[in-house]
């Protein structure tokens, strides 16, 4: 499902506090900050949301008697450097791991936490980016009344981030795609020149987006899961005289990384020869899968780094398409980041939710799905 986020009277739940609004500032400046072209080159007055998040900061730490950052670049560097964990706040001890930055301390760009604690603050740009694009291809979609092409335009999305000019003119002879062909040209965009190497990009070979030139040590990915699976592995390479175009940073992290657990949930439960519908009914929820049985279950894949962020997030999933259970599916990795995951989820998630959902891992899920299979076949 589309990352809705809750609703402001969820947040009176277990977090509160001047610290907790302060780090969601904080995040939301750095987001913000993320997305001017050359982030090296700030000048005065700064962005809104990051002058008043270096105000905030430096406030904080002038009353506990912390040495403050005196500039953005200053703030820069201590959100690459220093673990949320670390700063002079009074934060709920669930709510980062440690190690865990706002900045990713070799590429600078806002880490998936910090977008977690962005989508926080009411008036970031990138919340309502994010969901205004996914909820305006919906609306198209919905017009069209062609379901099929939300599906195609999803599964576009995760599974082709980077594109060749080229590539984007032969999207116009997909049948399943015309109601959204407008929007899909509106976000891809020319690739960064920096993200160059001798003439040429590399892609990512597991989350198929964009790698890093990393200096000394080769490339790095952006996306969290691709990071957690070890050094970056480039695959495809596209000339840089291509005009190589990528997704807009909101659709990659929010939809195309994320999106990767789902469609790989979906490739295992297909493999055990199960029907599986993606994004049903305009992205009610994730997967609608048809057990031997009869029986429906209805899933939704949450790649979030914050269990208790996704916790405050949780509610039951809508009901049409109808379905007999309903999952809430996390990425085993995450379960080996954060060995509290469970409980931290289960201590902030409403009781309307936890009533509704089974929270489990994709492989917690896919033995689940074969037990049930190799049972049908043995009956
Ligand atoms: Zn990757």
């Amino acid at each position: 499902m589309v990352h809705r986020p809750a609703a402001g009277q969820r947040e009176k739940r277990g977090v509160n506090g001047e610290d907790v609004r302060l780090l969601r500032t904080i995040a939301g400046g750095i987001v913000q900050l993320g997305e001017i072209a050359s982030p090296g080159a700030f000048s005065l007055p700064y962005p809104a949301d990051a002058q008043r998040a270096l105000d905030q900061v430096a406030l904080a730490c002038l009353l506990r008697g912390e040495p403050p950052p005196h500039s953005l670049p200053d703030l820069i560097t201590w959100c690459a450097q220093r673990p949320v964990r670390d700063w002079p706040l009074r934060l709920p001890p669930d709510q980062a791991a440690p190690g865990d930055r706002l900045l990713d301390p070799h590429t600078r760009t806002p880490t998936q936490l910090c977008y977690e604690w962005a989508l926080r603050v009411p008036d970031t740009g990138t919340e309502l980016y994010e969901r205004q694009v996914m909820l305006g291809a919906i609306s198209l979609c919905r017009g069209a009344s062609a379901p099929e092409s939300y599906t195609a335009f999803r599964r576009l999305v995760i599974e082709r981030p980077v594109l060749t000019r080229g590539e984007l003119a032969l999207l116009h002879g997909e049948p399943d795609l015309q109601p959204v062909l407008d929007l899909i040209r509106e976000q891809y965009r020319p690739a960064p020149a920096a993200s160059a190497i001798d003439g040429s990009f590399a892609a990512c070979s597991r989350c198929r987006c964009l790698l890093v030139p990393a200096g000394a040590d080769g490339w790095w990915c952006e996306q969290d899961r691709c990071r957690r699976e070890g050094p970056a592995r480039p695959g495809t390479r596209h000339r840089a005289d291509q005009e190589v175009l990528q997704l807009a940073r909101p659709l990659r992290i929010f939809v195309t990384g994320p999106g990767r657990a789902e469609v790989d949930l979906e490739h295992r439960l297909a493999a055990l020869g199960l029907t599986v519908e993606m994004w049903p009914g305009f992205d009610a929820y994730d997967l609608r899968v048809h057990l031997p049985d009869g029986r429906v279950w209805a899933i939704d894949v949450k790649d979030r780094a914050s269990p208790a962020l996704l916790g405050m997030d949780a509610a039951p999933l809508p009901a049409a398409p109808p379905h007999d259970a309903a999952f809430l599916v996390i990425p085993q990795y995450r379960f080996r980041d954060r060995p509290d995951y469970r409980e931290v989820f289960s201590h902030h998630c409403p009781p309307d939710a936890a009533q509704a959902l089974t929270l489990c891992t994709d492989r917690e899920l896919g033995r689940r799905a074969r037990r049930i299979t190799e049972e049908a076949r043995r009956a």
